[in-house]
């Protein structure tokens, strides 16, 4: 893929880089080296002071973030400006807790004195992808480098001025120039970076095959890695939901970033009473919400953020309804090549069509029907992915039941899924493995030394 900045709404290409040659990239390399050895060296409370420098900026520079992702990639400036601010938050948490998470750990044994220390590992490498170009990375970068690692970013190819933006955060902030930087190099000399013993871990957010063909390599190369991968998240409605209240959480958890989110809700999952009632209110609040410039502040959801990922959306659509699902809600892309997608519904959605087996990264809601909460959970189960999952009950000693059955990587019972700097991030099957976030997400990335003195 070329590295383009190309505005999706306009269908303007807005700027043209040059991918860096090898030669640059492990000049690059060579240098995060150099960084790692000085920046382990330093106290938390210098980390600490450039990751809450990093926040402060990021919060300053907030409307120009918000417009750069507008234009790359077709988020609404609102939305832009709440993920910059969920960014500097994050900036600020690590800083605040580094510490505390990696401080050493006691553990009785047949020593004098053992302990667990975590130290860091050098150059992380990070493959990340466009749907949250700043959140992807921060939600990396802060703990990483907070564990005295540092990194370097290989950004998806569309998001080039992304990734310029926040390396140029993060040296204003005073971190040394070379502890993070931004290779706009293409997918072709990932493989070429993960054989290089100066690159000890990687990890990477996107879709099913990236991941496997980079953690194949580093598995080649005995390196750690951390996969977030695609989600087909189950939203399940029992009869007993609060379903206006689920039916209005449940557009929202559809329509994050247009769709295009892991943990987006993708399969509606209702109990017999109450599904036509759902979908009823579900297609009013879809209707209600308002596309257009992601430069308006109005805008409530942009295009997608490239026009082939919208056409191969629509095939996915086409060939469900082909193989019986049911359009509920007629959406979709006005022609062939169009970034812009209008919301769906699709019903009747079965075993072996596309829409039943694959993650639909865009707005298109999938309704299932479950005879009863049992049978929510099989339906909810049966997917190769297991990201988020989300249950609507007012009993909450089922709600919890049933949380704990469900294979996903995290549940929230009667509310939207989000990712918190709190709690870890992650899944289990094809949705990836290893977390983000919470003090598990720092402590990824570090050796975990035991050390027993006599
Ligand atoms: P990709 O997974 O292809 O892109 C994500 C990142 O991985 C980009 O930086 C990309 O680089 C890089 N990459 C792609 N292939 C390789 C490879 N073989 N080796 C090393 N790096 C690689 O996502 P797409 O943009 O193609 O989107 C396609 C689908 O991926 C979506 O429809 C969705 O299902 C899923 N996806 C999931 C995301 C999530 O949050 N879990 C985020 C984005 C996409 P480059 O851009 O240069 O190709």
């Amino acid at each position: 893929m070329p590295i383009e900045s190309y505005n999706p709404y306009t269908d303007r290409v807005l700027r043209r880089f040059s991918a860096f040659s090898w030669s640059k990239t492990e000049r690059i390399l060579a240098q995060a080296d150099k960084a790692a050895r000085a920046w382990r060296g330093t106290t938390f409370a210098h980390r600490a002071g450039v990751l809450h420098r990093a926040a402060a900026l990021l919060r300053q520079r907030q409307d120009e973030l918000a417009r750069l992702m507008a234009l790359e990639m077709g988020k609404p400036v609102v939305d832009g400006r709440a993920e910059v601010q969920k960014c500097a938050a994050c900036c600020d948490f690590y800083a605040d807790k580094a510490e505390e998470f990696l401080a050493d750990e006691l553990i009785q044994t047949d020593a004098g004195r053992s302990f667990i220390s975590y130290q860091p590992l050098g150059v992380v490498l990070a493959v990340m992808p466009w749907n949250f170009p700043l959140w992807q990375v921060v939600r990396f970068a802060a703990p990483a480098l907070m564990a005295g690692n540092v990194g370097l970013l290989k950004h998806a190819s569309n998001v080039p001025q992304c990734a310029l933006a926040l390396e140029q955060v993060f040296h204003d902030a005073g971190l040394p120039p070379a502890a993070f930087r931004s290779l706009l190099i293409g997918s072709d000399l990932v493989e070429k970076l993960i054989e290089d013993d100066r690159v000890q871990a990687v990890t990477l957010t996107g879709s099913e095959g990236a991941g496997s063909a980079v953690a194949a390599t580093s598995g080649r190369h005995i390196k750690k890695t951390v996969l977030e991968l695609g989600g087909s998240d189950p939203f399940l409605v029992l009869a007993d939901a609060d379903l206006p209240l689920a039916a209005k959480t449940a557009a929202q958890a559809r329509m994050i970033n247009a769709g295009q989110s892991c943990i987006a809700a993708k399969r509606f999952i209702v109990e017999k009473p109450v599904l036509k009632e759902f979908i009823r209110l579900l297609k009013g609040h879809l209707l209600e919400m308002q596309t257009g410039d992601p430069l308006d502040e109005a805008t409530q959801y942009g295009p997608l953020a490239r026009p082939d990922l919208a056409d191969d959306l629509t095939r996915q659509v086409e060939d469900s309804v082909a193989q019986g699902a049911k359009v509920e809600l007629f959406g979709g892309q006005s022609q062939p090549g169009s970034a812009l997608f209008r919301p769906m519904i699709l019903s009747n959605v079965k075993p072996g069509q596309r829409a039943y087996e694959e993650e639909l990264f865009g707005p298109v809601a999938l309704v299932l029907e479950a005879k009863d909460a049992a049978d929510a959970l099989r339906l909810a189960n049966d997917s190769r992915f297991g990201l988020g999952a989300a249950i609507w009950t007012q009993d909450l000693k089922k709600g919890e039941q049933l949380a704990r059955e469900i294979e996903s990587g995290a549940v929230f019972v009667n509310g939207l899924v989000k990712s918190m700097n709190e709690l870890p991030f992650g899944g289990v099957k094809k949705s990836g493995y290893g977390r983000e976030l919470s003090y598990l997400g720092i402590r990824e990335f570090v050796n975990q030394k035991s050390v027993w003195i006599g």
